[in-house]
Order: C-alpha cells, then structure tokens, then sequence
C-alpha cells in the first residue's frame, strides 16, 4: 500500500528535505507485521489548539442544538433525503426543486474544488465533523481517562488487570454513550425533533424502521471512533484522495520550512550550532494523530489539524528561534520566499463560481412555495350567458410545495366582474398538484376589445401568493 508522498504531478513535498528515506513505502498505520499501528499521539496545546478549541464549541454547539430550532412551527434545518424533504433556514424544498439541487451541488463543488486550490485542507482540521469529533472529543476523553499519550500506550500494551478493566470499560461506557446522542442527533437532523421523540415514546414496535436506524447509526459512531479512527481520513475519505490532484505549489497548506530547518540536528550543550533550526527533537511527529512527519513534505495522510505547528512553535520559543519552522504556507513560499494567490487556475474557478452563484440567486429569489398557473382552457372562445354577461374559462394548477394543505381563492383585480371555482374551493395536498377550472364572467362594458388585458390574485388563507396576468376574450366593445 502507498503512503504519503507527493501529493501532484508538480511535485509539491516531493523530497524537499532530508526527511526518512522511506517514508513513501510504508504507513504510519500499519506495522511492519502489516498490523494495525496504534496511533498515541500527545495533547497538543498552543495558540491554534486553543482556537480549534473554541471553534469546535462552537460547531458542536449548533450540531447538537439546530435540530431544536423552530420557525413558524417547522425545523429551521431538515435533511429528509428517505422522504425528499428538505428544509434549510426555514425555507421548504421538495422533489419539485430538484433543478435547485442540482445548480446547488455543482456549485458546491467548484467552491470546495477553488478553497482547496487556495487554502489547502483547511476544511478537514477545522471544521470536518470526523476531526471535530475524534480529536475534541473522543481523543480527550483518552487522555482525560487513560492519561497522556505514553500511558495510554502503556495501558494498551500491559496485560490486563483490574485497573485496566476499569479505565478501558470506563472509556468505552462514555464512547457508548456519546455514539447514542450523536446517531440520535444525526437522526434528529433527518426526520426532525418530533418524530424522533414519538420513536422513543412509542411502543418499538410502532417503528421498527426508526429504531433500526436509531441504533445502526449510533454503532457506526461508536465503531468509527473507538476503533476505525484516523482511518477514516487516510483511507476512505474521498474529499482527503481528491489531494493529490487539487492542491499544486501555491496551496497554502501546512509545510515544514526546510529552507530553514535543515540541516536538522539535536542540540548540544556549549557547542556552537552550525545546523539549521530544526533540532531534531520529534515533537511535530508525536502530536501528529495522523503519525506523520510533516517535515517529509505534505502527504496524503496529513489532515491539516496543526498540532505539529503549535508542538514546533513552543520548541522554537525554547530555544529561542522565531515561530513558524512548520507553519501555513505554499510550497512556492518556502521554496522562494514567495507566493502567488491569484494564479489562472485561481482566477478560472473564481469566474465559474461567480456565475453559478449568480445563478443560483436568481433561482431562489424567483421560487414561490406555491406555484400557481392560469391558462384559458385550449379550444375555448367565449360563452354569452343568459343575464347577458360574458364568460371564458380558465384552467387552474397549483403545485404545493409546502409540507402543509394549501387552500386558494382567486380575485380579480382591477376589472369589476365575478370568479367562480368549478366545484367549490381548491385546496392543494402537501407536496402535491391540485387542478381545477376557474370561470371568469364579466359585463360588456368591461371589455377593452376582442382581448381584455386581467389581473388575477391568488390568495392562500388571506396572505397574497401570487399575481397572474392573463387575458379574456368577448365579443370586443360594445357600443
Ligand atoms: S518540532 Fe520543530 S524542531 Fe522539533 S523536529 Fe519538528 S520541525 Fe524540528
Ligand atoms: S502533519 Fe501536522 S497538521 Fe498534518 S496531521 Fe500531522 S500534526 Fe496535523
């Protein structure tokens, strides 16, 4: 299996320093025996892991909490992808706005695709939930129940004893017990607050279907985090094997200055350092969750959490040296002491992005959530009535794209005359199409030719929905 090495055909990382010779043929995962490797990595601390800190509060804070949002009596979030029910900011999506989805997903993408030419993965340290979780979460649950990485490893390795009986069982209980409130809240982000608590309420057999999921998500939780771990972004993650071919020498990413780290080599006491900054002394590597050695160059494996530049950093105020050996940077910086940002490839992705984006704001700002049309019914002229009114008709569709009933009504606007909905009211099912013939009657002396430009309102419950501009046709002005 291949590890870490260059990351594109540029060669950014490629060999840049005198790092482990092989580090290309192996991974830090996995043992020479082809076992999986441990990882141990130490509690970083420092001024990024204190902001990471901060912003993992954050996140996990509107994680947790957004599901119990509520606007008008609806989630303010919903991701109903089993029943095609979307809601986002409070705002209703269904099958119908699948043209939405669609410019939505591509434009998506081209913004990962242009971040990530830029700021490398930034994302995956920062915000990915898989990060957030392992090492905010559950990685300091490790030290705070197991101690720091040495003991953990220790206790790992030790022959089991009743200590190690209680510390292991005692953090696998907490992972337990967490992996339920995350596949809960996961759930509770799809089907929403209500329905997940009438699965809990009810009798289980009234939703089989629900507790299935309730407990299949919550072991994938507690399987990923308490065994499958890193592995998650080393091997699986599609956006971490997308790498290679998006970031090139002008990514800012996270880079071991071998310019002036190298020659590394250890401090010695009273003898003059003729080296370069780098002391050798491993730091970066032991807070790496992923047991990478930043200083071979960025590799695949690397998830961008800056801990190796907060474990440098202090090393660089020990000895004296300015921070930022290991640091964000481009490869084109390290290598030349300066970087480019608007490079063509920059300026191309920013174009399309504009544009889509452009697009995607006239779409949502011209979408109604109820869809309402008028035409006069094909083949129809006009009907002189008995009480010497004229008649056309209309035929109605309303297309709801609501999760509610919608009743309409229709009023003339501007021109004095009757409207009748054939067969009573109309009212249209949630998600759903309701069709209907409206009749329009107007007196001769309404009529402004062959044609009579008509405004129609279209009402849900007293709230406006929708204006139509249509035409009626009569026998022209009488006079
Ligand atoms: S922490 Fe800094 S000084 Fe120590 S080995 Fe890593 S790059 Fe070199
Ligand atoms: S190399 Fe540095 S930034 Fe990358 S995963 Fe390891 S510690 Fe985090």
């Amino acid at each position: 299996m291949q590890s870490g090495g260059t990351v594109n055909g540029n060669g950014v990382g490629a060999g840049q320093n005198a790092g482990a010779e092989n580090f290309r043929d192996t991974m830090s995962i996995v043992s020479k025996e082809g076992k999986r490797s441990w990882i141990y990595p130490k509690q970083p601390s420092g001024r990024y892991y204190r902001w990471r800190t901060i912003l993992s509060f954050v996140l996990l804070a509107f994680l947790f909490g957004m599901p119990f949002v509520r606007m008008h009596d609806k989630p303010y979030f919903l991701f109903n992808i089993v029943e095609r029910k979307f809601i986002l900011l409070g705002t209703v999506f269904g099958p119908h706005d699948f043209y939405l989805l669609a410019v939505a997903l591509i434009t998506g993408i081209v913004f990962i695709i242009l971040f990530t030419v830029v700021f490398g993965r930034l994302f995956c340290g920062w915000v990915c939930p898989q990060t957030v979780f392992m090492e905010m979460v559950f990685r300091k649950i490790d030290y705070w129940v197991e101690g720091d990485h040495r003991q953990q490893r220790r206790l790992h390795e030790s022959r089991w004893t009743g200590e190690k009986v209680l510390r292991k069982g005692t953090k696998y209980l907490i992972y337990a017990a967490l992996s339920f409130i995350i596949g809960n809240t996961l759930l509770a982000w799809i089907i929403g607050t209500d329905q997940l608590w009438t699965i809990v309420t009810d009798p289980p057999s009234r939703h089989i279907g629900g507790l299935t999921a309730m407990v299949v998500f919550s072991g994938v939780f507690y399987w990923i985090f308490s065994w499958f771990r890193e592995q998650a972004c080393i091997l699986v993650c599609p956006y971490g094997r997308l790498q290679g071919v998006l970031l090139d020498k002008n990514s800012i990413v996270i880079a071991y200055d071998y310019r002036r780290g190298e020659p590394r080599g250890k401090m010695r006491r009273g003898v003059e350092r003729t080296e370069g900054d780098c002391i050798a002394c491993d730091q970066c590597v032991e807070v790496c969750p992923t047991g990478i050695d930043i200083r071979n160059g960025t590799q695949l494996e690397c998830v961008n959490c800056t801990a190796c530049i907060d474990a440098c950093d202090t090393v660089m105020e020990k000895i004296g040296k300015p921070r930022g050996l290991v640091r964000y940077d481009s490869a084109t910086a390290i290598a030349s002491g300066s970087s480019r940002l608007w490079t063509p490839r920059v300026i191309g992705y920013s174009v399309v992005l504009l544009l889509l984006v452009t697009v995607l704001s006239v779409l949502l700002a011209r979408r109604s959530e109820v869809d309402v049309t008028v035409l006069r019914t094909p083949g129809m002229f006009y009907q002189d009535r008995p009480d010497g009114r004229v008649s056309n008709v209309y035929d109605v569709k309303v297309l709801n794209k609501t999760f509610e009933k919608v009743p309409v009504s229709f009023t003339l606007e501007g021109t004095v005359g009757d409207i009748e909905l054939m067969g009573g009211g109309l009212a249209a099912e949630p998600q759903g199409i309701a069709e209907s013939k409206l009749l329009i009657l107007l007196r001769p002396g309404q009529l402004t030719g062959l044609s009579t430009p008509l405004t129609i309102g279209v009402f849900a419950d007293g709230k406006k929905l929708n204006t139509i501009h249509t035409s009626f046709l009569g026998p022209g002005v009488q006079r």
